[in-house]
């Protein structure tokens, strides 16, 4: 299958893995998965197993991502972690605004903006996580939210920036639900969120940026998504926290 835009598949291991655990998975990922070129491939562990995974991934074509970070740089703001830090770990991406700190943190869409402009001046590449519950899905209104939390969630940032910039579709229903988006369903999302980028930015900057799926994605549905024109990767949970099924999730993909 080709696609202009790369594929991206990140793994978001949530609150899963001691240090040992994540040694362990990505010692196995990187056996399955050392041959593969066509797709970025990205590993989001805890913080405290960063330091670690970025050692084991030194050799390797699995890039390191957070699951978070602090819009602040530094100072007074206990528990968090500022992207200084995590570049100390040579992390390259990082996931904002994921549904579950939308839902349990209250973040809003302005402080994932925030976040995402503090992520670009330290070159870190955001991954910025939108999608509608299943009240807001039924209720007709999918579009208005995806709307509002992909114009509040990338308020400020430049066409560059935009370049360095990866969306994540996650229809909250589908996240650790098993339930997956129809194929259809996702394409249909996906293609909305390009036309909001087009008119946000431009033509040419909706057509570079890449937009992930996310919700229960599974080595059985994975050829299938990915082969969707905007499909352009994957968010992983549940089925990135065991070699087997990130590796074919990943080779199925191809
Ligand atoms: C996620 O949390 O980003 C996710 C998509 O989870 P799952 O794959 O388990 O649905």
């Amino acid at each position: 299958m080709t696609k202009d835009r790369k594929l991206i598949i990140a793994g978001n291991w949530k609150m899963n893995k001691t240090v040992a655990e994540a040694l362990d998975l990505v010692a196995g990922l990187k056996r399955e998965l050392a041959n593969v070129k066509e797709v970025d491939l990205v590993v989001c562990p805890p913080f405290t197993a960063l330091g670690a995974v970025a050692q084991a991934v030194l050799d390797s074509n699995l890039r390191l991502g957070a699951q978070n970070m602090s819009e602040h740089n530094f100072g007074a703001f206990t528990g968090e972690i500022c992207a200084g830090m995590l570049k100390e770990f040579s992390v390259r991406y990082v996931i904002l605004g994921h549904s579950e700190r939308r839902q349990y943190q209250k973040e809003s869409d302005a402080l994932i903006a925030r976040k995402a402009a503090a992520a670009h001046a330290a070159s870190l590449k955001p991954i910025v996580c939108v999608g509608e519950t299943l009240a807001e899905r039924e209720a007709g209104r999918m579009e208005n939210v995806l709307e509002t939390q992909v114009r509040g969630s990338l308020a400020g940032l430049s066409k560059t920036q935009m370049d360095e910039t990866v969306i994540a579709y996650e229809p909250v229903w589908a996240i650790g639900t098993g339930k997956t988006a129809t194929t259809q369903q996702a394409q249909e999302a996906h293609a909305f969120i390009r036309r909001v980028l087009a008119g946000l930015f431009d033509e040419a900057v909706a057509r570079r940026v890449r937009i992930q799926y996310g919700g229960s994605v599974k080595p059985s549905n994975a050829r299938e998504l990915m082969s969707q024109p905007d499909v352009d990767g994957a968010l992983v949970g549940g089925a990135s926290l065991e070699e087997r099924s990130f590796a074919d999730i990943v080779k199925n993909s191809i």
